[in-house]
């Protein structure tokens, strides 16, 4: 049994570092290779667990080495692995990505496995996911997945943090069985259909919580987030840092605040305020999960406040 359990997507990210992106039909000769293990879903969990939560990962890989090597890596930072499938002739998710020397990129996603994430795994691990404190998903599994467990949440009366990357437009069927609900200003602008300015957060947070999400958390970048439930409606200030790499810093909030948030006697606001330590020391390194501090990182950097 595990407290938190993440269903979603794992990559293995391949990033080229090279001095100009490719043309159509060229070769570029310079590229530097460096491999990362990254997947939103995959980095929640890792936040979650670096931070010292009790996590469990439902999701898929593939039969090749590159599956093995994920369930590896999360095993090396606790994570429980005994729900992840392993998909007979299908690949591990890959991420193939292109960065030149003013960090523009181009990225090709391969699914792979995450793609077979599918309604009948879930109904294959329903006994374990039913013990579960919080569900954390995204939106790079098949979205009926994503549907599916939130019907067994909302049923069974288990809390799910969702959050909305990549954004997508979402049914008023998952949003009313949302405990968390967490978005970016790009994601919240996809699904209100409406432009996000500060005068309007608290209006755009109100029309989600009217269709039934509990708690709204809306990051902002350097910026922090802003919160908005029934009972607090305030903007929460980030911390300033030199950002070097903002890759994961969505993620590292949402598993940090997942941990934070189960760790009895914690307020919603305080739970809040440590994702965003989190997320900005994530900024501050380079990478995906290399760049996902532990507890004892997070408390330091607060600390020294
Ligand atoms: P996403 O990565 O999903 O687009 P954000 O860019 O809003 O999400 O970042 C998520 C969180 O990470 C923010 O709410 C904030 O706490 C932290 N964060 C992101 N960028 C910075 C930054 N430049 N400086 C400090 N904190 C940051």
């Amino acid at each position: 049994m595990s407290k938190i359990i993440v269903i979603g997507s794992i990559n293995l990210d391949i990033v080229a570092m090279v001095n100009h992106l490719p043309a159509p039909g060229e070769t570029v000769g310079d590229g530097k290779i460096i491999e990362a293990f990254g997947g939103k879903g995959a980095n929640q969990a890792v936040a979650a667990a670096k931070t010292g939560g009790d996590v469990g990962f439902v999701g898929c890989v593939g039969s090749d080495s590159n599956g093995q090597r994920m369930i590896d890596n999360f095993k090396a930072v606790g994570i429980n692995t005994d729900n992840i499938a392993v998909v007979p002739d299908e690949v591990s998710g890959t991420a193939l990505i292109f960065v030149d020397k003013d960090a523009e990129n181009c990225i090709v996603v391969a699914p792979g496995a995450n793609g077979m994430v599918t309604s009948d795994v879930i109904d294959g691990v329903t006994n374990y996911i039913e013990e579960a404190e919080l569900i954390i998903m995204q939106l790079e599994i098949p979205y009926n997945t994503v549907k599916h467990v939130c019907s067994i949440a909302k049923q069974k009366g288990i809390k799910v943090l969702l959050n909305t990357a990549p954004g997508r437009k979402i049914d008023n069927e998952v949003l009313s069985s949302i405990e968390y609900l967490v978005l970016n200003e790009t994601e919240m602008e996809i699904i209100t259909g409406e432009l996000l300015t500060y005068e309007n957060i608290e209006n755009l947070c109100e029309k989600l919580v009217s269709l039934g999400s509990k708690n709204i958390i809306v990051t902002l970048g350097k910026r922090g987030c802003y919160i908005y439930n029934s009972h607090i409606q305030q903007f929460v200030p980030g911390y300033a840092v030199d950002a070097v790499d903002t890759t994961a810093a969505g993620d590292t909030f949402c598993g940090a605040f997942a941990t934070a948030m189960l760790t009895p006697g914690t307020e919603f606001a305080d739970a809040v305020k440590f994702a965003n330590a989190a997320g900005a020391l994530a900024v501050t390194k380079m990478g995906a999960q290399p760049s996902i501090p532990y507890l004892k990182e997070v408390k330091a950097f607060v600390g020294k406040l």
